[in-house]
């Protein structure tokens, strides 16, 4: 018996679950084995919840420190868990980051975690990139920052033309010295 029939699940819940069950029978998917009785309920609350975070205010404190130097910060390899808007289905990844401070640096779990709370909603690799750019460089205030993102998109791989590749995106924001942030990222592997 499907959870649907539980009272005291959220109407807007209920409500796309039964949205879904009418989709999967649309396109002649079983709602009624034990694998897929709850289904609809589960891919419901992974969109309301973890797939549209972003949407939410995020609950932590870009914290920031002074700093008085003048040396580039780079920061590799943070991953990037997300859906695509144009299938819904996962691309993954790494990005990397590089900014040049001016007077304050930001907290380094704060970078990570920013990238999660950004990349909790369907979207593409070309906008998720330019948020992330945005967002780091009104919050840090620095003379620059320098964000690339390599990923795999699984609509290419499992559907479509069937095949692996990684696409690379960057965007630059103030004044930076992009060839020196592309060292510092190539160092990092
Ligand atoms: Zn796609």
């Amino acid at each position: 018996m499907s959870h649907l029939t539980d009272l005291t699940i959220n109407p807007r819940l209920r409500a796309a679950a039964e949205h879904y069950a009418a989709f999967m029978a649309a396109v002649g998917l079983p709602t009624d084995t034990p694998d897929t009785e709850d289904t609809p309920l589960r891919v419901a609350k992974m969109f309301a919840y973890e797939f549209s975070e972003a949407y939410r205010e995020h609950g932590f404190k870009m914290t920031m420190f002074p700093y008085h130097g003048d040396s580039y910060v780079a920061v590799h390899k943070v991953p990037i868990r997300t859906i695509c808007a144009h299938h819904h289905l996962p691309v993954m990844g790494h990005i990397d980051i590089v900014y040049h401070p001016d007077k304050k640096v930001i907290g380094l779990s704060k970078i990570p975690r920013l990238v999660r709370h950004l990349s909790s909603k369907p979207t593409s690799q070309e906008s998720l990139t330019d948020e992330i750019a945005d967002h780091l460089y009104n919050f840090t205030f620095s003379h620059g920052i320098y964000v690339k993102m390599r990923a795999t998109h699984t609509c290419m791989t499992v559907r479509g033309v069937e095949t692996d590749g990684l696409t690379t995106t960057a965007a630059i924001r103030g004044k930076i010295d992009k060839q020196e942030c592309i060292r510092l990222i190539s160092e990092g592997v």
